[in-house]
């Protein structure tokens, strides 16, 4: 068979050039070896400071121009209406240690500024929870919102006995699941009416629960809009609920438009006929297949994805084999400072197409790189992980 496109990578660039591909009428194979870097990340998505990065001569947003960011952003809204945003206004949402950040496109209820007219925060401690530190989290709430009393409120979920009698940390997604299930959410509503009990509600209480992410979750969602006051859910550590929940929800999307999604193997090795790749084979448990395409979208993820991987000798794009931008330092030395190595990955035309990073020759004709694979950007020090992945991934959805 000859598919219309083959995307090699189902992160969030992959999964929504697939998305736009299908829209499109196109038929379309995503091949990725995993889940992507979406599972990891904290499910909120960060555009960053659009004219400062698209005046970088070479970054992803010079390329794609503004309004194909906004339009991308405002696609993801559609095709995921848990998201809520403004462009250019950023919301506030709490990091797993309790401190206030801005973020760009969040899901509904990981907003935090209910808490600003607050005086009164019951801050729930799921007993056991992974990386929830509940007294670092009501220190730093309490210094962020002095107008407000913070309370810490323990809570004991018997379906986890076994977990912490061996003293076993329960994941964010763990919880998550639990919570969303109908014994889970029939133990949030009682918890919820014991605590209305307490609470006086002169004192605008706004009660903060980690672990969960009702946006994903319909039934759970019915169970927190019955609440006597607003809650405010907590990102996590990786893995975390409400990334997991955009992963799941932009695959179902993919699939519901009749798009082939190939997961768990990834491609090794290519064929390529004057430059355009012809086929791209798979090995699986010992046996290989090829698949054939008229285009291709390269979204491996970069350095972390496993698209480029990293020796002793050699810095290297994993599935063609494609000449890479590699900054002439590779790290910084300041913590928490610049690592040039970030901005390694492959330079591209305004098709996408993967060009000399020094010659700028055309390389492949009917290949689209995206996301992380694109070079000349840092998505940890300017911000944009999400909206870049997102733009670009949208554009190689519009070119397949
Ligand atoms: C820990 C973490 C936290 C983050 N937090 C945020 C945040 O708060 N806000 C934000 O906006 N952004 C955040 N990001 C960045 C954002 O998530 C990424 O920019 C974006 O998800 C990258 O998407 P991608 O599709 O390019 O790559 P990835 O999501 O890495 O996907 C690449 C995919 O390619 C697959 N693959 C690799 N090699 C092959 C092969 N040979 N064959 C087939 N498949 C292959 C991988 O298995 C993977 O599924 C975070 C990223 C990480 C890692």
């Amino acid at each position: 068979m000859m598919w219309d496109g083959i995307i090699i990578g189902g992160g969030l660039a992959g999964l929504v050039a697939g998305i736009r591909a299908q829209e499109r009428g196109k038929q379309v194979l995503l091949i990725s070896e995993g889940a992507g870097s979406l599972t990891f990340a904290a499910g909120v998505l960060d555009f960053g400071r659009m004219e400062e990065l698209q005046a970088q001569e070479n970054h992803p947003y010079a390329l794609l121009g503004e309004q194909a960011v906004r339009d991308a952003f405002r696609y993801l809204i559609g095709l995921c209406p848990v998201y809520h945003g403004e462009w250019g206004r950023p919301q506030a949402v709490l990091t797993p240690l309790g401190m206030l950040r801005q973020a760009d496109l969040v899901p509904f209820r990981l907003d935090a500024s209910p808490l600003a007219g607050a005086r009164e925060i019951i801050l729930m401690a799921p007993e056991g929870l992974k990386d929830f530190f509940p007294e670092v989290v009501k220190t730093n709430l309490q210094k962020q919102f002095p107008g407000a009393a913070v309370r810490l409120q323990r809570l004991r979920v018997e379906e986890f006995t076994n977990w912490h009698r061996v003293g076993k940390p329960v994941p964010a997604t763990v919880y998550a699941k639990f919570w969303c299930t109908r014994q889970g959410a029939l133990t949030l509503q009682n918890l919820l009416q014991e605590t209305a009990l307490e609470v006086r509600s002169g004192l605008n209480p706004v009660m903060v629960i980690p672990g969960l992410s009702s946006a994903f979750c319909p039934g759970l969602a019915q169970t927190l809009d019955k609440a006597p006051w607003p809650v405010v859910e907590v990102t996590s550590f990786p893995p975390s609920p409400a990334g997991q929940g955009l992963y799941e929800t932009l695959k179902e999307e993919f699939r519901a438009l009749g798009g082939e999604l190939l997961i768990g193997s990834g491609v090794g090795r290519v064929e390529i006929e004057s430059q355009a790749v012809r086929r791209v084979i798979v090995k699986s448990r010992g046996k290989e297949t090829a698949f054939a395409a008229r285009a291709f979208v390269l979204a491996t993820g970069g350095l972390f994805g496993r698209g480029i991987t990293v020796s002793p000798t050699e810095v290297r794009e994993a599935v063609f084999g494609l000449p890479l931008y590699v900054p002439a330092e590779w790290s910084g030395s300041a913590f928490l400072g610049e690592q040039p190595y970030a901005r390694t990955g492959i330079a591209v035309d305004d098709r996408l197409r993967p060009r000399h990073p020094i010659s700028r020759e055309l390389l492949l004709t009917n290949v689209h790189v995206a996301g992380r694979m694109l070079a000349h950007w840092d998505p940890w020090l300017e911000r944009c992980g999400g909206g870049v992945s997102l733009a670009s991934g949208f554009l190689a959805g519009e070119l397949l």
